[in-house]
């Protein structure tokens, strides 16, 4: 079978996320026979270094041997079973070591099986913390302006990226949304510590105001991934972490997308020397193998639901799914790799490798900002660099450097306007250096007219 066959069968039978289907009449599917570290392979054997993870969830590249061990020793022994008055050693092993590795105090993991889940769980277990704390006013949550926390409802309703969003409205709940602290929004002069202390501001008379009825707000740390790799300050996170416990509210850090060592830390938290209350993961807890949440909380939350079981208090909120052995053993291998490899320095030397290869771009007629936390990098196109105008998003320019980019052996998927980088972490410097300069050359022909 080669890639058309696939593609046809394919298109009559399946329906694919974040896509309109109409664009496959003319942008070809690109059908994965095998992948193997950074590349994967088609069926006719072209191959496409992976330079956004797959959706940044693979750390430690495609068909990872260790990874792959882990799991087949897993299947002979257990691939799944129910979560609710049974366990078992992965999930136990891996609570113990994700509580040991995780900002101060977390000493409690409940899992799901997907991102958006893990917010579902974080917001509702804020909100029942406080109806068993007899705090029953507290029902809305705050969020960041461009934050996205996953696409179910719940999660969907805290974010705030119009493209997912708008359609979905009446269905959604009613959350505060504060202007994010951006620095891509800065005034001329200001640093990002600056934008961080001045947008703080928005944030704290919120949080004053309404804290009889807030739950908790939720951010993505340092990086709003979704929203086109805006970045931020880490000061933010700590005024943030401050207020929540002046005015008794919740703070829930969504590292789905940011945790195990994308921005230079394994979490992000810890550049803002910051604990959450709610600290969701996913995506790289599994090193991009399985599906796998967790939402880590403190004892005292914990506590809040221990209770005799007359007085109603528990947490009922199950998936079938949770906590599958074959996902946690996965996420125990790629623990064993940051443990057995010098990752995180590793990944200091690639990010500035990263970082200066993409130094020139700065000059660029339509780029706007070139900006980089760790592993994570992106390049802002636009259409008037001085005025930072936005290309309008009809005009697809994003589009036109992924299919560069393909035609490069390369996959890269720009947010609307912004080219980002999120590589698996076995990179090499070749490797990041064709990445670069593929991307140099699809954002020249996306901007040339
Ligand atoms: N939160 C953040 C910050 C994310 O980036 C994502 C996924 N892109 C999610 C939540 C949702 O995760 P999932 O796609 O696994 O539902």
């Amino acid at each position: 079978m080669n890639n058309r066959n696939w593609i046809e069968r394919d298109l009559r039978v399946l329906w694919h996320p974040c896509t309109q289907m109409k664009d496959h009449e003319w942008l070809p599917l690109v059908p994965i026979s095998r992948g193997e570290g950074v590349w994967l392979y088609d069926f006719e054997g072209n191959r496409y270094l992976d330079a956004i993870s797959s959706w940044w969830v693979n750390l430690f590249g495609h068909g990872n041997p260790k990874i792959n061990m882990a799991l087949r020793d897993q299947l002979a022994k257990l691939e799944h079973v129910i979560f609710a008055g049974f366990t078992h050693e992965p999930i136990i092993e891996l609570s113990e070591r994700l509580t040991s590795l995780a900002p101060e105090g977390l000493t409690r993991c409940f899992y799901a099986d997907n991102g958006s889940a893990a917010v579902e769980v974080a917001l509702k277990m804020s909100f029942h913390y406080w109806q068993n704390q007899g705090k029953t006013r507290k029902n809305r949550f705050v969020t960041l302006s461009n934050s996205y926390h996953g696409e179910t409802l719940g999660a969907l309703s805290v974010g705030d990226v119009a493209l997912y969003k708008k359609t979905y409205k009446p269905l959604l709940m009613d959350c505060i949304t504060v202007p994010a602290p951006d620095c891509y929004l800065r005034d001329e002069g200001e640093s990002c510590t600056e934008v961080a202390q001045r947008m703080f501001l928005h944030m704290k008379k919120v949080l004053e105001e309404h804290a009889d009825t807030i739950c908790a707000v939720i951010v993505e740390p340092l990086v709003q991934c979704a929203g086109g790799m805006r970045m931020y300050d880490p000061v933010y996170l700590r005024l943030l972490r401050d207020a929540c416990d002046v005015y008794g509210i919740h703070l829930i850090a969504d590292e789905i997308a940011v945790g195990f060592g994308r921005t230079g830390t394994l979490f992000a938290c810890e550049q803002a020397d910051v604990s959450p209350d709610f600290l969701c993961l996913s995506k790289g807890l599994t090193g991009g193998y399985l599906p796998l949440s967790v939402v880590m909380t403190h004892e005292s939350v914990y506590q809040a639901f221990y209770d005799d079981y007359e007085n109603l208090k528990a947490f009922l909120h199950s998936h079938s799914y949770t906590g599958n052995p074959l996902a946690c053993r996965a996420a125990l291998a790629t623990l064993d790799i940051f443990d057995e490899e010098n990752v995180l320095e590793t990944n200091r030397q690639k990010a500035a490798l990263l970082g200066s290869l993409l130094e020139p771009l700065l000059d660029h007629p339509h780029v706007a900002e070139v900006r980089q936390r760790g592993m994570i990098a992106a390049v802002e196109m636009v259409k008037d660099k001085r005025k930072k105008t936005p290309y309008p998003w009809q005009e697809r320019r994003g589009l036109k450097v992924y299919q560069h980019a393909l035609s490069q052996e390369m996959l890269l998927r720009p947010l609307g306007n912004v080219v980002y980088f999120m590589p698996p972490y076995v990179i090499n410097e070749q490797q990041i250096t064709d990445m670069v300069g593929v991307a140099a050359r699809g954002i020249e022909l996306a901007t040339a007219k």
